[in-house]
């Protein structure tokens, strides 16, 4: 039997047979649409793409993938900004977007169970009739899947109070990437192998089924908007927030470059003068937020706040919600390209590590607008540069690089919830240690000794397993205690 790249053309044959035409992509043109997420810094064609219906589709593509040595990459949206979904030229997309049924909403019981590509809204506006929704609230939540949302642990706005995707997803049936359909689920005695599939990026089998939990509907939800002179303040406030023992549903933070490209393109009418502002939501008990608001008001007024305005109505919820969410597009308002980071630091190095960040940007003449999700100290520095100007992007790439290692000396991650991707994959190693990687890889290894489920991604260099054995020198300790084995 062919394998290996020159496996495809065949493969492909096969794919039809399983799928038929209408589900198997080979034109070059349509191709394209796939060659990239939401990080299109990026790019490969796929070598065929195909766009099952059910589980056992997925299994029969990837079982023929197996057999004959074919990488195979899951897509859900393509919203993600890590590069997780870049495809292989020699190998199989698989695009789940034809999977989107929500098979149950199971009230009682406070689940839901759905096809991986059901949008991340999807399930919210599927339980709200009954009062209930679904927590992790990724600002793409309109388009991305809740697929993607599991492979990459997918956070939002809301996860400070209410938790990522991990805290919501109690079992996932998968294609392991030998070609089975097995279930995990949280309540398996055993290794919390559910645990390990979540934010795995793809590397370990294609989720075909995911069983989530549903949120009651708060009672109310109260959202302040604080303006501050500098994000140095605003960072204050956010520890004395916390340190107060009061936890928000959300606290958001944009600073003055953010709030401007807001304006320009969505008019949100933030207080004039805010060199920072913070969004402070607060839901549960009426009696109980009324309490904690008054606190949050005071600590902001404290930390430096020169305006506070409140709403509690929907409608005036979301004005004060405009220029945040809208935050990340209006950003090309003001600047022709930009790169979106994602890094991580313990909250009390809010204010350092944003000084740090606004000397990068003096040093290499990059302007960065920061908006970000103060209360977990995950940021979203946006690095703007002219792609048309000689040398700016690779001096935007130098800065973002740059404020990872800032995050890093700070006892921060280089990723809070757009996962590593191809895009950071080298900088896994100025946060691992080379036994730490391998001891990855080994997990790696025991769902997908052949490496042909999402190659390339996450590890800086494939080692052990199937990737490209040989290639670090020397001897894993586990193997060479004799704990583990290489495959
Ligand atoms: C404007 C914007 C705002 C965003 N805001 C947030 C945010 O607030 N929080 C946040 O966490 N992220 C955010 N993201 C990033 C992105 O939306 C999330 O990472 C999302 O989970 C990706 O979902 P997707 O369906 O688009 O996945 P894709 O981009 O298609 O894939 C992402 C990864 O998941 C894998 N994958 C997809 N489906 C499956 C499956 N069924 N089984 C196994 N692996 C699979 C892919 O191989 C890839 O590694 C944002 C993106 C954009 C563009």
């Amino acid at each position: 039997m062919t394998t290996g790249p020159a496996a495809l053309p065949g493969l492909t044959g096969r794919l039809l047979d399983l799928l038929g035409p209408g589900g198997v992509i080979t034109d070059p043109v349509r191709l394209r649409t796939y060659e990239c997420d939401g990080l299109t810094y990026h790019r490969a064609t796929p070598g065929v793409v195909v766009l099952p219906e059910t589980a056992e589709q997925v299994a029969a593509v990837v079982r023929a993938c197996h057999e004959t040595g074919t990488p195979f990459v899951a897509r859900g949206s393509g919203t993600g900004l890590s590069g997780g979904a870049l495809p292989r030229t020699d190998g199989v997309l698989v695009v789940t977007s034809r999977l989107r049924r929500i098979l149950e909403l199971d009230i009682p019981n406070r689940r839901a169970v759905v096809e991986p590509g059901v949008t991340n809204l999807a399930i919210s506006e599927a339980a709200r009739p009954y009062g209930y929704y679904y927590a992790p609230d990724p600002s793409s939540q309109q388009i991305c899947t809740i697929g993607g949302n599991v492979a990459e642990n997918s956070g939002g706005a809301h996860c400070l109070k209410h938790g990522f995707t991990v805290n919501h997803v109690l079992a996932v049936e998968l294609v392991t990437p030998q070609g089975e359909i097995v279930e995990l689920d949280a309540m398996d005695p055993g290794y919390d192998l559910l645990g390990a599939f979540i934010g795995s990026e793809g590397t370990l089998g294609i989720a075909t089924k995911i069983t989530v939990r549903l949120s009651r509907e708060p009672e109310s939800v109260t959202t302040l908007l604080a303006a501050f002179p500098d994000v140095e303040s605003g960072g204050v406030a956010v520890s004395a927030i916390i340190g107060a023992g009061v936890l928000p549903s959300a606290i958001e933070m944009m600073d003055a470059l953010a709030i401007e490209a807001a304006e320009a393109a969505v008019r949100c009418d933030y207080p004039a003068g805010a060199g920072a502002v913070l969004i402070v939501e607060l839901d549960g008990p009426v009696a109980e937020v009324a309490h904690e608001f008054a606190q949050v008001e005071r600590l902001c007024r404290e930390s430096g706040a020169f305006a506070v305005r409140v709403a509690d109505d929907p409608a005036r919820r979301a004005a004060i919600w405009k220029g945040r969410k809208s935050a990340f597009a209006a950003v090309g308002r003001i600047s022709p390209a930009y790169l979106v980071q994602d890094g991580v630091v313990p909250r009390t190095a809010l204010p350092a590590v944003l000084a740090g960040i606004e000397e990068l940007s003096a040093r290499y003449g990059i302007r960065v607008a920061n908006v970000f999700h103060a209360g977990d100290g995950n940021l979203h520095p946006l690095v703007l540069f002219d792609d048309a100007e000689e040398g700016a992007a690779e001096r935007a790439e130098t800065v973002s690089g740059e404020i990872l290692d800032l995050c890093l000396r700070h006892g921060g991650s280089i990723t809070g919830e757009h996962g590593v991707g191809v895009d950071k994959s080298r900088y896994m190693t100025k946060m691992f240690t080379e036994e730490e990687l391998d001891t990855m890889q080994l997990v790696r290894c025991a769902f997908d000794p052949a490496g042909l489920s999402n190659p390339g991604k996450i590890f800086p260099t494939p080692r052990l397993c199937g990737e490209a054995p040989g290639v670090r020198k020397g001897v894993h300790p586990l193997v060479a205690s004799g704990e583990a084995d290489l495959f």
